[in-house]
């Protein structure tokens, strides 16, 4: 189909939830992807974060076909031994000790909100269920994880969304322990924000956390869904930090772009679930965990959280020169292969442009654009697209 027809079908037949530039993708090799007439693009935003290991990797590829053959879905009324062994490979390179399985990120902080408020509940009744995030945190669009999702604009017309939520100011200790109360039984944080403007969490705040945390017996959940599995330099990004949480939750690049979330915890809270209190009819089936372990078995071999870190250095780098030549370019922010470029302007105009040139990334929180490329990116491909924003940034007149 040409793409003028389907963007014509698609408003006809598919709801209209998202804004969409005007191609579709029919086929992608490593940090390429192709349209359907043909034209070649260099995606650095990874399906937002999702294809870790770029299109079309073979280890993903051979994962799925070889699964597929033998089995795609059983329920959960019996053992999947797939979802044994991608549950033993994340708590063995993990603070974890068990993992429960699901089929998104959203997903996965539901089930970390509920193994909280059942924590707290067992020990200390129901009043104890207050959830604490952070100010421009995002942590996905179901009805309660809008609960902790910051912006305001997401939760429009979809009240009542469920109450025993509340929010305090990213990286301010005193605004944190002012929104503490004797009812707050979990503080929810991405190590690393991403839709909030690609910001990281300061390390003496984080540490700070943990030991309120201990101290108030109040449960710690990161929300690794994007800066997890290997982007930051380090496997997971609170490694960044030597701080570990009680409750971690990965998804998008779990699977290499395959529907998979994850929800991994300590003991002590995972213990309280119990047969019947959590489930769900997709997660862990035995195609996503195959797809994952693929995906994991790799980035394993391969170290590949050295190479995001390499790579993200020289991506900064290059990032850096741009801030010496534009002033309205302010800095760059993230860490590894998770890197934002703030600007003094808006920059949405600036992804679309970078469209019509054949270069895939987008623009978070009104100013800073942001580029979640596989974590196989080469060199020379960071080199283009750099080269490409700076041809961009020529153009355009700031006064
Ligand atoms: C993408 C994302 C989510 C939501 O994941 P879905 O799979 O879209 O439900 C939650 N938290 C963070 C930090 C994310 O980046």
């Amino acid at each position: 189909m040409k793409i003028d027809a389907i963007m014509q079908e698609g408003n006809q037949y598919t709801m209209n939830t998202y804004k969409r530039l005007p191609v579709a993708f029919q086929s992608g090799e490593g940090s390429y992807l192709k349209d359907t007439e043909g034209k070649q693009y260099l995606d650095m935003i990874g399906g937002l974060g999702a294809c870790g290991l770029g299109h079309n990797h073979p280890a993903v590829t051979k994962a799925i076909q070889d699964q597929a053959e033998k089995l795609i879905h059983v329920a959960n009324i019996y053992w999947i031994q797939e979802q044994v062994e991608l549950g033993k490979l994340l708590v063995q390179h993990s603070f974890g000790d068990k993992a429960f399985f699901c089929n998104s990120g959203a997903e996965a902080n539901e089930a970390a909100i509920k193994l909280a408020r059942k924590y707290a509940y067992k020990k200390y009744g129901d009043q104890k269920n207050e959830v604490i995030a952070m100010t421009s945190a995002f942590h996905g669009r179901t009805i309660a994880t809008l609960g902790v999702t910051y912006n305001k604009k997401y939760q429009e017309g979809y009240g009542p969304i469920p109450t025993g939520f509340k929010f305090a100011e990213f990286n301010n200790i005193d605004a944190l322990n002012e929104a503490i109360t004797e009812n707050t039984c979990a503080i929810m944080m991405e190590t690393i924000q991403g839709e909030g403007g690609v910001t990281p969490v300061d390390k003496d705040f984080l540490k700070e956390v943990k030991a309120i945390c201990e101290e108030k017996d109040i449960l710690l959940i990161f929300d690794e869904i994007q800066c997890g599995v290997a982007r930051t330099g380090k496997l997971f990004a609170y490694e960044n930090y030597g701080i570990e949480p009680d409750i971690m939750t990965l998804a998008k690049a779990l699977g290499s772009g395959f529907p998979i979330g994850a929800m991994i915890a300590k003991d002590k809270v995972a213990e309280v679930f119990n047969p019947g209190d959590h489930g769900t009819t997709f997660g862990g089936n035995p195609l996503a965990c195959a797809t994952a372990l693929g995906t994991m078995n790799f980035i394993l071999k391969e170290k590949l959280w050295k190479k995001a870190e390499e790579s993200g250095a020289y991506f900064a780098e290059k990032l850096t020169e741009l801030i010496d030549k534009y002033p309205w370019v302010k800095q760059v922010k993230g860490k590894g292969l998770m890197v934002g470029l703030e600007l003094e302007i808006e920059g949405g105009f600036i992804v679309e442009k970078a469209f019509e040139e054949r270069l895939l990334m987008n623009c978070t929180a009104g100013n800073v654009l942001r580029f979640l490329p596989p974590l196989i990116i080469e060199k020379e491909e960071i080199d283009k697209s750099v080269e490409i924003l700076d041809k961009i940034f020529k153009e355009i007149k700031v006064d």
